[in-house]
């Protein structure tokens, strides 16, 4: 769990490469299931195509056939699931049938000035959608992209407002299931505001243990 922009995306690339783990994040099993036309595909497809949100327990089936692969038998890794309380219980209850238990629910935390800072300073190439960032990573020249001279713009979804309210539905669903892995005793917190590095070494170092804790 982490708010955009906390580096959610970075460290599951590099803990599934350390835990040698599947990773499965919402968005991407949902376009997976669509594409491979699986009857809970053409039934996510519906709600999509009408642009409307994919109904909590259509997704926790999509997840549910995930978390019972071949693939899963020895752990895996969520990313954007669960999102809410209702999704996070029907995960509780799915795992506990199966005999299985969560090792723990990861939180990279950041403030939400820090989110906003490092997101609307974003910019993208419109030729080749080259990443850039006014104060980490600027162009040579103002709003030109170094690589193919096309213009530089910032996207709709890194605007200040549309961060904020971006933030604010994340803060209105997130937080009680913060409180709710707290209660489990499954919740650990890292700074996101501390470089990739160090953010990484600390989930390794703390899952490694949790791990190992867990096969004795
Ligand atoms: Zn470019």
């Amino acid at each position: 769990m982490g708010p955009p922009g906390a580096g959610k995306g970075t460290q599951a690339e590099r803990l599934v490469e350390d835990f040698d783990l599947p990773y499965y994040a919402t968005g991407d099993i949902l376009r997976a299931a669509v594409k491979e036309e699986s009857n809970l595909g053409r039934e996510a497809k519906e709600y999509m195509d009408r642009g409307d949100l994919v109904p909590d327990d259509v997704i926790c089936r999509v997840i549910m056939e995930r978390l019972d692969s071949e693939e899963a038998a020895d752990g895996f890794l969520l990313d954007g699931f669960p999102r809410t309380l209702p999704q996070a219980e029907v995960l509780d209850e799915a795992l506990e049938k199966r005999g299985r238990t969560l090792t723990a629910a990861l939180l990279i935390d950041a403030p939400d000035e820090e989110v906003i800072r490092r997101l609307s300073g974003r910019r993208i190439c419109v030729k080749n959608q080259h990443v850039y960032h006014v104060e980490f990573d600027p162009p040579k020249n103002e709003g030109v992209c170094d690589q193919d001279g096309s213009r530089l713009i910032q996207r709709d979804d890194d605007k200040p407002e549309t961060l904020q309210k971006r933030l604010d539905v994340y803060h209105e669903q997130t937080e009680p299931l913060i409180d709710w892995y707290e209660d489990k005793g499954l919740l650990r917190r890292f700074d996101g505001a501390r470089s990739p590095d160090e953010v990484h070494d600390r989930i390794r170092a703390t899952l490694a243990t949790l791990r190992l804790e867990a096969e004795l």
